[in-house]
């Protein structure tokens, strides 16, 4: 099995040693990761400047850094090291949860997304630290990782799918077990929050506080607050069929759907 792996922590992520470890055990792995750290960057593709492409040492395994973005580094990766294509685009262990609208937002997420553009089965792997001074349970994603990889990697699979997961920050034995759940919601408050410099002028960080409410049956958020691992399948499909056929209607337009 050809496995490549990339994240958004960056090369020296934590997260994606772990990755790596366990993946390494299942198959021919290699990393390509951007230079530094990159979350949030979503779906992002560097156009604008040249890729450069480092090879790093990683613990005897082919890895490179590059100074772009996951989707990039997807892209890299097929080049220089899968010219005719892998079986397996790993992306994570992302030090924090990609619940619900996260995903949107989430680099992580978009290794996996650029893995399914590109016809591969894919997943993206998430530690769901929630606050900054908790402890982040590495042993517990590497764990659950090495028992279920070989499901993953035959999991059904569809064309233009991945998978979705958020592996709970708590002790191996607190977890109770893994759930299929939908995305939910995850929305922030207080999303910007203004501040003045030393000269008095106003400046504004965004980040704010995650109103997670688990109180959403189903759904990936709960799954995770409740202690299990939540397993997501997610599609680059988007149009949404039952709306566009009363679009149609509504506007009396001629409408085609596969
Ligand atoms: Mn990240």
């Amino acid at each position: 099995m050809k496995i490549l792996i990339t994240n958004d922590d960056g090369i020296h992520g934590r997260g994606l040693k772990e990755l790596a470890n366990v993946a390494r055990r299942f198959g021919d792995v290699v990393i390509v990761a951007p230079d530094r750290e990159r979350s949030a960057c979503s779906h992002a593709m560097t156009l604008r400047d040249p890729l450069r492409v480092h090879p790093v040492d990683f613990d005897g395994l082919e890895a490179y850094a590059v100074n772009g973005v996951p989707v990039d580094c997807v892209n890299v990766g097929l080049t220089v090291a899968y010219p005719d294509g892998c079986d397996l685009v790993l992306s994570g262990i992302n030090l924090g949860p990609n619940l619900g609208f996260d995903i949107t937002y989430s680099g992580t997420v978009a290794g996996a997304m650029e893995g399914a553009i590109n016809g591969i089965r894919s997943i993206a792997f998430s530690l769901a630290v929630f606050v900054a001074e908790a402890p982040a349970h590495w042993e517990t994603a590497s764990k659950w990782l090495e028992d279920n990889f070989e499901a993953l990697a035959a999991a059904p699979w569809e064309d233009l799918t991945f998978l979705n997961v958020n592996i709970p920050s708590i002790s191996y034995s607190e977890l109770r077990g893994t759930r299929v759940a939908e995305m939910g919601k995850r929305v922030y408050k207080d999303r910007v929050e203004k501040r003045d410099d030393p000269w008095g002028r106003p400046y504004y960080w965004q980040g704010g506080m995650a109103l997670m409410s688990a109180n959403q049956p189903h759904s990936d958020v709960k799954t995770v607050s409740e202690g299990f691992v939540s397993v997501t399948p997610l599609s680059l499909n988007w149009t949404q069929r039952a709306l566009a056929e009363q679009v149609a209607r509504s506007g009396n337009w001629p409408i085609d759907l596969s």
